[in-house]
């Protein structure tokens, strides 16, 4: 029988981790999900705070989002080890080059390429007069790829429509997944921008969100958390 020994001083562990040589290492994982709406049009900004490991990722980048982050990392005595853009939209993208320069690695999708590399091309639908800097991406990512991050295993599923390079990030051992600008509580992404579809929204959807266990909590782009379950039985846009 595995011999169990426990990795520091917190005693609920979520799981059980047999590492080689049949030692098993209960690991308590208690995953701190925060998130704060930032400038300058209401964009949500994640922070996804491993204790135990000290670490954080960082999941979008509006306006002001770096000295939040540094705010969110230091109460937690964690290092940013990753900033992970659910898309390339202005909104989303404006803080980027900060966490570039600052070292942490970069994670989007190649859909959203042009976007990340020159923003300005979108400027006509930000908010005049912003300065609006290349976001350098270390990590291409598509659907399918499974990231070691935290510890944990976060699943990136593609969801094009809003834009085409729109991913979520699926965090099966937290039941959450955070979206991007697919769909929100009781809405859907715009699909009016250049490179938005609503019938290529509407598979995302089906295929890509209603697909995830219905307790998976979804936290969207802008507004408020919603579930799974939730959107699957009212969303007015995309019926589950
Ligand atoms: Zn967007
Ligand atoms: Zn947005």
């Amino acid at each position: 029988m595995a011999q169990v020994r426990h990795c520091d001083n917190l005693v609920t562990a979520q799981y059980l981790r047999i590492e080689t040589g049949g030692v098993a290492c209960i690991v308590s994982r208690i995953m701190i999900i925060e998130f704060q709406e930032l400038p300058p049009i209401g964009t949500n900004a994640f922070a996804l705070i491993e204790p135990s490991l000290q670490q954080c990722v960082i999941v979008d980048a509006p306006a002001d989002a770096y000295a939040w982050a540094q705010q969110v990392a230091d109460k937690h005595g964690c290092k940013i080890v990753a900033l992970i853009l659910t898309h390339g939209h202005w909104d989303h993208i404006l803080d980027g080059h900060q966490f570039a320069a600052a070292g942490v690695p970069t994670y989007g999708h190649a859909d959203d390429r042009e976007m990340f590399a020159a923003p300005s091309k979108m400027a006509s639908y930000a908010i005049p007069g912003l300065e609006l800097k290349e976001v350098p991406i270390d990590h291409w990512i598509q659907g399918g790829d499974q990231l070691e991050l935290l510890g944990t295993q976060m699943e990136i599923r593609h969801v094009p429509g809003h834009c085409p390079g729109n991913v979520l990030v699926y965090i099966a051992s937290e039941k959450a997944a955070i979206v991007g600008d697919v769909i929100f509580a009781g809405s859907v992404g715009r699909y009016d921008l250049p490179g938005g579809d609503f019938s290529v929204l509407e598979k995302s959807i089906k295929t890509q969100v209603y697909t995830l266990p219905d307790e998976t909590t979804l936290y969207p782009g802008h507004g408020p958390a919603t579930s799974v379950i939730q959107e699957k039985a009212s969303n007015p846009y995309v019926k589950g």
